[in-house]
C-alpha cells in the first residue's frame, strides 16, 4: 500500500468504488480506496438493486440517467458481470391528483431528456400481467429502468478503476484525519498512516463518523428499509418477458422481478431511524436488521391488493438492512465547508441510480476546479448550521414517511420547523402571515385574509393564496407594501484589500461608495456563480447581499478566493434582517420613520445610505425587485421589531399593505426579473440568461473573465425570455416545455400570475431562433399546450420609469 496519494476514497460501497474509477478515468491515477471489512460491506450488499432516471430534479435527474447509461459500458470496462436487467418500469397513479401530476411530469421529462411515456390500464395489464388495475388511472413508463446485482456492480467500478491505476485496500479502516500543515491529511489507519493531498469520505453508514474525524456533522442519518423476496410464481414461469419495475405511488411500494418470483418493497410508516448517534463500527459482516413484519402489515396488505398472486405466494426471504437519509433525500456531495481537501460523497440513499452520477460529478469538481453544470441540489453546501442532528433527523424521517407522496410545488412540509425565524415572525403570524421555509428560516409567502384560515391548500394549480396575493400585488403597484426581507442573505465585506477582492471575484465594475449595483459573479468556466447585489458603503466597506439559502455555498467561493491579509468578511444574515418597501407610497412611508433626507435629490435610484430609520442604524438602499419606487432597509434583527411596528402604524393611511414572497414573485415577473436556481444557475451563462449586460468585460481581471469573453463573442444558441401565457387555471411549472408546432424549443424556469396586469406569464430559456419578440410559441401546462407570446419588453412600465424616477 501507497504511502503518499494525491486522493484517499474513504469506503468501498456503491459510491467510494465510483468516485475511485471517475478520479482515475479522469486522469488522477494516483488514487487510493480504503475499506474496513469487504467491498459492499455497508448498505451496498443488500440493496435491491433496482435504478432509474426518474427524479423531480433536473441535477438528480441528470446524474441518475448518466448512471443508467453507464453501467453496459462498465461491464465492458471490468469484464465484471453487473447482471443488468432493463425490462423498463412503471409509476403508477390510482389519483386524479396523482394522475395530473404524472403527466406534468411525463412533459417535464421531455426537458430533462427523458424519453418516458403515459400508458393506460390496458398496457400497464400487457406489461404486468400480475397487476389489479382496479383504480388505476395510468401509469408513466420509461424504458430504461431496471436492476442490477448490487454487488456485482460495486466490483465493477473497482475493477475498472484498478484497471486504470487506481489501488484498492480491504480491511483497513480509517480511523483518525489529521491536518499536516501543509495542506495534506495524515490520514490513520489500523495499518499505519497515508499521507493524501484529498480525502473523500463516501462511508455511507459511517459517513458521520468519517466526517466528525475532521470536525464536521454531517447531516444524515440511517433508516431502516425492508423488503421481501417470494418464492417462484406460476404466473412468471416461462413468461416471454420480464416484469417491469413497479413503483405503486399511491400504494407506497414498488416491485420487480426476482428469478421466478417478485420482490416487493415498502416504505413503511412510521419511518424507522437505526444507529441515531452513530453507527457502530462492529455493524456489517453482510449484516442485516431483525425483520419487523408488525411494522409492514399495511403496506404488505396494500401490495397483496395490487398484485393478488402474492398472498398465497411463500416467502422466500425477507430483508431489512439500514440505509442513509439527508434532509430532503438527496447526496451530500462536494468541498465540505470550512475544511480544505475534505470531500463529501455520502447520504446517497440510492447508489445504485446515483452512484455513477455522484462519482463523476465529485470526480469532475476535484480534478477540473468545479462540476458540469449545476449541482446545487447535491451540494453539500446546499444545508447550514441549522442542520443539526434533531433536524436532520426529523426531516429524513419525514422524508422517508412521505417518499412516494405527491410534493406539490407549493408545499411545504412541516418537519423540522420552525428551525429559524425572523424578528418579525410573531407579529406577522399575528397578522395571518403564511410562511415558506428556506434554508431553515421561515418567511412569508402572503397574508390570507383576516378570519381565515392561514394555510395555503398544496396544488399544481391557481391556489387558496390566489386572491390573497392578488390583493397584495394590486395594492402594490396602486399605493404599496412592505416585506420581511428576511430570506436575503448579507455579507459584509471591509478591509484595505476589499475592494480588489471584490473587483476580481465579481464580474461587474464595483458601485462607487454611497450606491449599489447589481454584480453577477461567474464561475471559471464563465457560468453564473451568483446574482449579488453590491451596496458599496465606503471606500473599504461593502454589504453584498444575495440569496439566503445559498449563503454556505457562497461563502465556500468566498473563501476559496480570500488573500491572506487585507479582507475580512463577516456574514451578517442571522444576525441582520431586512425589510423591502415598493410602491409609488414607499419615500412616504419611509421618510415618516426618518429624520435624514430621503428625497430623489438625496437618495437617487440605486443610491445607499447609512440612515437612522426608527431607532436603528440601518442602510437603506433605494432598490426594487417589483419595478416600482422601492427601498431596502438592511439592520440588525434585534431593531427590525421597532422598525416595523413603526412602518405599519403609518402604512395604513398610505394605503399599504403587508406583502409577503408570492406578490415579490408575482410583481418581479410583470417587470422579466430573474431568480437565482430559476432564471440563473450554474447551467446558463451571462449572455443567455442577460446578465451580460451587468458584465465589465473590460475589466482586466475577474474569475471567469475569459470565458466570459468568448461567451460574449458566441451568439447563444438559447435565450431567456418573458412570455405572456394564455393559461386557464394555472401557471405554467418549472421545466415545462415550450413548443413551436411540433418541436420543443425550450422549457419553462418560473412562471407567475401577473395580477397587476391581469395575466399569466412564465420565464424560460428557448432556441435564439424563437425568441424574438412576438414568436407564437406554446407551453405545456400541466398535461395540456396552452397559446404563449415572446414578450420583448416588461409587461410593465418598460421603459423603467417608475423605479426610476421621483
Ligand atoms: C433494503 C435496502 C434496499 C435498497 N434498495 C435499493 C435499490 O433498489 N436501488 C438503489 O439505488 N439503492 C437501494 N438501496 C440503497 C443503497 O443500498 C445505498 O444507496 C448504497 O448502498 C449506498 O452506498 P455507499 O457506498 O454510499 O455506502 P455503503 O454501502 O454503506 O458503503 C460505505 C463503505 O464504507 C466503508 N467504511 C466506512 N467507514 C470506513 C472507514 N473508517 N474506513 C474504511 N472504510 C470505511 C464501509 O465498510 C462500507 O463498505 C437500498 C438500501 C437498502 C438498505
Amino acid at each position: 500500500m501507497k504511502r503518499q496519494v494525491r486522493a484517499l476514497v474513504i469506503g468501498g460501497g456503491v459510491v467510494g468504488c465510483s468516485v475511485l474509477y471517475h478520479l482515475a478515468r479522469l486522469g488522477w491515477r494516483d488514487v487510493a480506496l480504503l475499506e474496513r471489512r469487504e467491498l459492499t460491506a455497508g448498505s451496498s450488499w443488500h440493496a435491491a438493486g433496482a435504478f432509474h432516471a426518474l427524479n423531480s430534479d433536473p441535477a438528480m435527474s441528470r446524474l441518475q440517467a448518466y448512471t443508467v447509461a453507464l453501467y453496459p459500458e462498465l461491464e465492458k470496462l471490468s469484464g465484471q458481470d453487473v447482471g443488468l436487467h432493463y425490462p423498463g418500469g412503471l409509476n403508477v397513479a390510482a389519483t386524479k391528483e396523482r394522475w395530473d401530476l404524472l403527466r406534468a411530469d411525463v412533459a417535464r421529462h421531455r426537458t430533462m431528456g427523458l424519453e418516458t411515456r403515459l400508458v393506460g390500464p390496458a398496457e400497464i395489464r400487457e406489461l404486468c400481467p400480475i397487476m389489479d388495475t382496479t383504480g388505476v388511472l395510468g401509469a408513466i413508463y420509461d424504458p430504461m429502468e431496471g436492476h442490477l446485482d448490487p454487488s456485482g456492480a460495486t466490483h465493477a467500478f473497482a475493477r475498472a478503476a484498478r484497471h486504470l491505476g487506481a489501488e484498492i485496500q480491504r480491511h483497513t479502516r480509517v480511523t483518525s484525519l489529521t491536518p499536516t500543515g501543509r495542506g495534506t491529511w495524515e490520514v490513520g489507519t489500523e495499518h499505519g498512516s497515508i499521507e493524501a493531498e484529498h480525502v473523500v469520505n463516501a462511508a455511507g453508514l459511517w459517513a458521520r463518523e468519517v466526517g466528525r474525524m475532521a470536525g464536521v456533522e454531517l447531516p444524515l442519518v440511517p433508516m431502516e428499509h425492508h423488503y421481501l423476496i417470494t418464492e417462484d410464481l406460476a404466473e412468471l414461469r416461462g413468461a416471454a418477458r420480464e416484469l417491469p419495475v413497479v413503483v405503486d405511488l399511491d400504494g407506497e411500494m414498488y416491485m420487480r422481478q426476482e428469478r421466478q418470483g417478485v420482490l416487493l418493497g415498502v416504505y413503511e410508516t412510521p419511518a424507522t431511524p437505526w444507529a441515531v448517534n452513530g453507527t457502530p463500527w462492529e455493524y456489517g459482516d453482510n449484516e442485516l436488521l431483525p425483520p419487523d413484519l408488525e411494522r409492514l402489515t399495511g403496506a404488505l396488505e396494500k401490495g397483496f391488493t395490487r398484485f393478488p398472486t402474492l398472498h398465497a405466494a411463500g416467502i422466500r426471504r425477507i430483508v431489512n438492512g439500514p440505509f442513509t437519509f439527508t434532509p430532503d433525500g438527496n447526496p451530500l456531495v462536494g468541498p465540505v465547508p470550512g475544511v480544505p481537501n475534505y470531500w463529501a460523497a455520502c447520504g446517497v440513499m440510492a447508489g445504485f441510480c446515483q452512484g455513477g452520477g455522484v462519482g463523476l460529478a465529485l470526480a469532475t469538481w476535484m480534478v477540473h476546479g468545479e462540476p458540469e453544470g449545476d449541482v446545487f441540489a447535491l451540494d453539500v453546501a446546499r444545508f447550514g448550521a441549522y442542520a443539526t442532528r434533531a433536524y436532520t433527523l426529523a426531516r429524513a424521517r419525514e422524508f422517508y414517511t412521505r417518499r412516494f407522496r405527491i410534493a406539490y410545488p407549493n408545499e411545504y412540509w412541516p418537519a423540522g420547523r420552525p428551525a429559524k425565524t425572523s424578528a418579525l415572525h410573531t407579529r406577522l403570524l399575528a397578522r395571518n402571515a403564511v410562511h415558506g421555509v428556506s434554508y431553515g428560516l421561515e418567511y412569508p409567502l402572503y397574508f390570507a385574509p383576516r378570519g381565515a384560515k392561514a394555510e395555503e391548500e398544496p396544488t399544481l394549480r391557481r391556489s387558496s393564496a390566489f386572491a390573497a396575493v392578488g390583493t397584495e400585488c394590486r395594492t402594490a403597484r396602486q399605493s404599496g407594501a412592505v416585506m420581511d426581507a428576511c430570506s436575503y442573505s448579507r455579507y459584509e465585506f471591509s478591509g484595505p484589500a476589499a475592494a480588489q477582492f471584490l473587483d476580481r471575484l465579481l464580474a461587474a465594475r464595483l458601485p462607487q461608495a454611497g450606491r449599489a449595483r447589481l454584480t453577477p459573479m461567474l464561475a471559471r468556466s464563465g457560468r453564473l456563480m451568483g446574482d449579488l447585489t453590491t451596496l458599496r458603503l465606503g471606500p473599504e466597506r461593502f454589504l453584498v447581499v444575495g440569496s439566503g439559502y445559498l449563503q454556505a455555498w457562497h461563502l465556500r467561493w468566498f473563501h476559496a478566493h480570500l488573500p491572506a491579509s487585507g479582507v475580512t468578511v463577516r456574514n451578517l444574515s442571522d444576525e441582520w434582517g431586512g425589510l423591502a418597501l415598493f410602491g409609488p407610497r414607499s419615500r412616504e412611508l419611509l421618510a415618516h420613520l426618518t429624520r435624514d433626507d430621503v428625497s430623489a435629490a438625496a437618495l437617487p435610484f440605486m443610491g445607499v445610505r447609512l440612515l437612522d430609520v426608527a431607532f436603528a442604524p440601518a442602510v437603506v438602499a433605494r432598490i426594487s425587485f417589483t419595478g416600482e419606487l422601492g427601498f431596502e432597509i438592511h439592520a440588525p434583527q434585534v431593531c427590525l421589531g421597532a422598525i416595523y411596528d413603526r412602518l405599519m402604524a403609518q402604512a395604513g393611511e398610505l394605503g399599504m399593505v403587508d406583502a409577503g414572497m408570492y406578490a415579490l414573485l408575482s410583481l418581479r415577473i410583470e417587470k422579466g426579473f430573474g431568480i437565482w436556481s430559476r432564471e440563473f444557475s450554474r447551467d446558463y451563462t451571462p449572455r443567455e440568461s442577460g446578465l451580460a449586460r451587468f458584465v465589465a468585460y473590460d475589466k482586466p481581471d475577474f474569475i471567469g473573465r475569459d470565458a466570459a469573453l468568448r461567451d460574449r463573442d458566441t451568439p447563444p444558441a438559447r435565450r431567456l425570455v418573458l412570455l405572456e401565457v394564455d393559461a386557464l387555471d394555472a401557471e405554467a411549472n418549472y421545466l415545462e416545455p415550450i413548443w413551436a408546432g411540433a418541436e420543443r424549443v425550450g422549457f419553462v424556469t418560473s412562471a407567475a400570475y401577473g395580477h397587476s396586469s391581469g395575466r399569466s406569464f412564465a420565464m424560460g430559456y428557448v432556441a435564439s431562433a424563437d425568441a424574438a419578440a412576438g414568436t407564437a410559441l406554446e407551453v405545456t401546462i400541466v398535461g395540456e399546450r396552452r397559446p404563449c407570446r415572446v414578450l420583448g419588453e416588461a409587461a410593465v412600465d418598460p421603459s423603467g420609469s417608475r423605479m426610476r424616477s421621483g
